[in-house]
C-alpha cells in the first residue's frame, strides 16, 4: 500500500513513518522467502507483544475506543473482513475509515459509512501486512450488538481482526500465515483467550452480519495453530 498523508487529519508522524518502513522491509523479506520456497513457506518472524501493542504492526492510532469494563477480561477473538469501496483492496480507506478521515467524495460508497466512528484492533491486508488500530487493553468497537455463550457485548471483552477481504473471495496464503502468527502472539500473552474462544462476527452477530464468510476456511486457520 501506498504512504499516504494525512493533511487534514494530522496521524502521520515520525514514528508511524519508522513503523511503516519496518513494516514494509518485513513485508518484502516475506515475499522474498515466498517465492524462494514456494512449496514450502518459512513460517513468517514469531511476533511480540509489547504493552499491549503487536510488534512488526503497523501503528495507526484510532480514537474509536475506549475502557473496556475489565482490562483484564480479554477472552475471544472475533474475526472479521473488509474491504472498501466492497470488493477493492490496497487503498488507504479502511485506514481512514478507523481514524474519521473517510471522505465522502472519494466514492459512492463512502456517503454510507463514513460517519460511522468504528475500529478493530488489527487489520491483516492481502499482502500480510498488519495494522494496528487499537491497543488490546482498550475497547476497539468492532462487534456492535452481539452474543457469545449468553454474554452480550462482545467488543467488551474480545479483540477484533480484520482480514482485508470480501465474503466471496478467498483469502490469500499471506494472510492465513499473518493471522496464525498474530493468534499464535496473543493466545501466548492473555491467558484468557484460546484456540476454543475464536469465532466470526457472523457467529456472534447472527442475521446482522455474515463476515468473514464462507470463503474463510476455518480447517485452514487450526492447522496451522496446530
Ligand atoms: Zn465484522
Amino acid at each position: 500500500m501506498a504512504l499516504h498523508s494525512h493533511t487534514a487529519c494530522g496521524n502521520e508522524n515520525v514514528s508511524f513513518i519508522l513503523l511503516k518502513l519496518q513494516s514494509q522491509i518485513l513485508s518484502i523479506n516475506a515475499n522474498e522467502t515466498k517465492q524462494g520456497f514456494m512449496h514450502n513457506p518459512l513460517p513468517i518472524t514469531p511476533m511480540i507483544i509489547n504493552q499491549h501493542w503487536l510488534t512488526g504492526c503497523t501503528r495507526l492510532p484510532s480514537p474509536n475506543c475506549d475502557d473496556r469494563t475489565d482490562p483484564a477480561d480479554i477472552s475471544l477473538l472475533v474475526i472479521h473482513c473488509i474491504s472498501l469501496p466492497p470488493g477493492q483492496f490496497g487503498g488507504p480507506y479502511i485506514n481512514q475509515l478507523f481514524t474519521n478521515c473517510l471522505n465522502p467524495a472519494d466514492d459512492v460508497y463512502f456517503q454510507d459509512v463514513y460517519q460511522l466512528q468504528v475500529s478493530a484492533h488489527l487489520l491483516i491486508r492481502r499482502d500480510g501486512e498488519c495494522v494496528q488500530y487499537v491497543p488490546f487493553d482498550r475497547r476497539a468497537w468492532h462487534a456492535g450488538v452481539s452474543s457469545y455463550q449468553g454474554r452480550e457485548r462482545c467488543n467488551d471483552f474480545s479483540i477484533g481482526i480484520e482480514l482485508e477481504g470480501t465474503e466471496q473471495i478467498a483469502y490469500t496464503d499471506a494472510q492465513y500465515r499473518q493471522l496464525a502468527a498474530v493468534i499464535r502472539a496473543l493466545l501466548a500473552y492473555y491467558p484468557s483467550l484460546s484456540t476454543q474462544r475464536i469465532t466470526g462476527h457472523s457467529a456472534i452477530a447472527p442475521g446482522r452480519k455474515t463476515d468473514p464468510g464462507a470463503t474463510f476456511d476455518w480447517q485452514r486457520l487450526w492447522g496451522l495453530l496446530a
